[in-house]
């Protein structure tokens, strides 16, 4: 992508976010891939909602490229999902209220709910709370990089990574409705019926709904 139309598509999906409850205030943080070892992420201070066009710094993996703007202090995590993980096109940082909720919770994902789910959820991970910006979460979200797409980062919000910032948006989106439907159950007392396993297997794998993802070995 070069990166004209990465900022575009990057504010858009910025402004999709808080138009759609997936991002609030000023919290979050997003970048798309420009190049093997280049990408384009928000500038320390932006709101998503109205990101302009000078709110972007592009940064190679070793440095950002321009001195104008800082880059998200939250930019390490960023960087490792780029560098763990080639295939990977944009990556959404955000705290939409129910998955952040359940973000502070011991609740299991399931992935066998329902269409979108089972896609998108196939793979969702744990990363433990260390504050944001840190290497230490730099390090702890590239250690479970390629064991999903998800990555809860307990007490403190979602990443989201795909192939392309509309793929990372609909997991985003998915994500958050998952959780919604997991916390509206319980407060309203209805057990959620689950789709078998071999069921869960067979969509993946036949259905064609999407390729089947190749995750990393
Ligand atoms: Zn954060």
């Amino acid at each position: 992508m070069d990166s004209n139309e990465a900022r575009r598509g990057l504010q858009s999906a910025g402004r999709y976010m808080l138009d759609n409850n997936l991002a609030w205030g000023n919290a979050g943080n997003i970048s798309a891939r420009l190049g093997p070892d280049r990408y384009l992420i928000t500038a320390s201070g932006t709101r998503l909602g109205e990101l302009q066009d000078d709110d972007f710094v592009e940064c190679s993996f070793a440095a950002p490229l321009s001195k104008d703007r800082k880059p998200s202090k939250e930019t390490p995590m960023h960087r490792a999902i780029y560098e763990q993980r080639p295939e990977i096109g944009a990556v959404l940082h955000a705290s939409p209220f129910y998955s952040t909720l359940v973000a502070c919770t011991e609740i299991d994902l399931p992935a066998d709910l329902f269409v979108e789910d089972m896609y998108y959820l196939e793979r969702a991970e744990h990363v433990s709370y260390f504050h944001p910006g840190s290497p230490e979460l730099g390090e702890a979200v590239r250690a479970k990089a390629g064991r999903a797409n998800i990555l809860f980062l307990d007490n403190h919000g979602e990443l989201v990574y795909d192939t392309s910032i509309r793929e990372a948006l609909m997991g985003l989106q998915t994500l958050e409705m998952v959780c919604r439907m997991i916390v509206t159950a319980r407060s309203a007392g209805l057990e959620l019926r689950s789709l078998p396993a071999f069921t869960v297997s067979d969509f993946l794998e036949k259905s064609g709904y999407r390729p089947r993802r190749e995750w990393p070995q």
